[in-house]
């Protein structure tokens, strides 16, 4: 897995950009983002958290009220969306219902006045990159959702802009033709080198195609990472929420010793936990575990931490047996038990205790002192 830090040259650049619609609220809050060219950086958050409203402002379709935009370290707020070079697809970007495919494809190469044998070489290319030559002579209605958001990849990439946004493309396709095209878009990104932007609230879609992810609530930037680094170090339970499922358990950090917090939860047991981001003795925290990194036994054991645990419910997922539990007064506490050894012997109601590493589970700042 190719993991990429922190570009040392922007090739975008978002320094400081705020944004109101209303002159009152911002939904973009103070928003500092580098990516370097090359790079596939995928902005991720519910519904609501900014997203488009900063990839709307890269395009040009939207001015920010504060900061700066730089392409190649030019302040672009003044530059005209036509003159930016950027390649947009959206999820409903509807081609020119009465050109063909390969007229749809052709057309940002004359209004950018190429001359027509090199409009022919690029309508060509584009169209066996996306696997759709076949299809050249078809109208939009003669193809199905997945050939025509195809065509809208290729369609944004004929120009090879240097630059391309994304917003939800993949937003009206089925389960199976959607998880196709990030295996799909993954590949052209990496062959071609071209520089991605791309707006989801889907975080799977995120982690397989991003080299870093922006992961955004209430227009603010909670973390900027990796995949792997998002997924086994979120900074704040927002983001161990968000990316992956995780379990909480509310506390109170009675002492910190490297970095290792002791915690007492609500319930008063106590257990061990890395400190993350929280403050000293008495602070609120929240204990964040994985489902996956729990393990169900019948006795404790000096090298993990434990508690007792009640099964509530067995679901049986074929690869995984997804447990309920109750911990410690949250009876939404789930493990997730990987099927090598055949079905669980559990019984509903059966006592057990939920054990885990320390290294997995992590103290989280609340903001706030008790
Ligand atoms: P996301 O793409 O993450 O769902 P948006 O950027 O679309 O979020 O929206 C962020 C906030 O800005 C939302 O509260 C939304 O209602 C508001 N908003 C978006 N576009 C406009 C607009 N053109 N006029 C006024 N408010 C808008
Ligand atoms: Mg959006």
């Amino acid at each position: 897995m190719s993991v990429m830090s922190a570009p040392q040259n922007a090739f975008v650049s978002f320094q400081g950009v705020q944004k109101s619609y209303d002159g009152v609220s911002l939904v973009v809050k103070d928003l500092n983002l580098d990516i370097a060219e090359g790079e596939f950086v995928t902005m991720l958050g519910p519904s609501g958290s900014g997203k488009t409203t900063c990839l709307m402002m890269l395009a040009g379709f939207e001015t920010a009220t504060h900061g700066d935009i730089k392409l190649n370290n030019v302040a672009i707020n003044n530059i005209p969306p036509h003159k930016r070079g950027i390649g947009m697809v959206f999820q409903n970007y509807a081609l020119f219902p009465h050109m063909t495919v390969a007229e749809n494809l052709a057309f940002p190469l004359k209004v950018r006045k190429f001359n027509s044998s090199d409009v022919e070489d690029k309508v060509r290319n584009v169209l066996d990159m996306v696997q759709m030559r076949q299809f050249a002579d078809r109208k939009p209605a003669q193809l199905s959702g997945g050939q025509q958001q195809r065509i809208a990849l290729a369609r944004a990439l004929v120009f090879n802009p240097s630059l391309v946004l994304m917003d939800e493309p993949l937003g009206a396709l089925d389960k199976q033709l959607r998880e196709h095209m990030q295996y799909e878009i993954k590949h052209i990104h990496e062959n071609l080198g071209v520089t991605v932007v791309y707006v989801t609230h889907d975080q799977s879609e995120a982690l397989t195609m991003s080299n870093r992810i922006a992961v955004f609530d209430d227009g603010i930037i909670q973390q900027l990472d990796d995949p792997v680094t998002l997924y086994e170090k979120p900074e704040n339970a927002f983001v161990a929420q968000f990316i992956g499922e995780n379990n909480q358990l509310p506390g109170v950090v009675d002492n910190v010793s490297g970095n290792v917090a002791s915690v007492k939860l609500d319930q008063g047991d106590i257990v061990k936990a890395l400190a993350v981001n929280i403050d000293g003795p008495g602070s609120k925290t929240m204990l964040s575990i994985r489902p996956e990194r729990c393990v169900l036994t019948d006795k404790k054991s000096k090298s993990m931490s434990a508690l007792d645990a009640k099964v509530l419910e067995l679901i049986y997922l074929g690869d995984h047996i997804r447990c309920r539990m109750m911990v410690t007064g949250n009876d939404q506490f789930i493990v997730k038990v990987p099927n090598t050894a055949g079905p669980l012997g559990l019984d509903i109601g059966a006592d057990l205790f939920v054990a885990w590493n320390t290294d997995d589970c992590r103290a989280l700042d609340c903001g706030t002192t008790v």
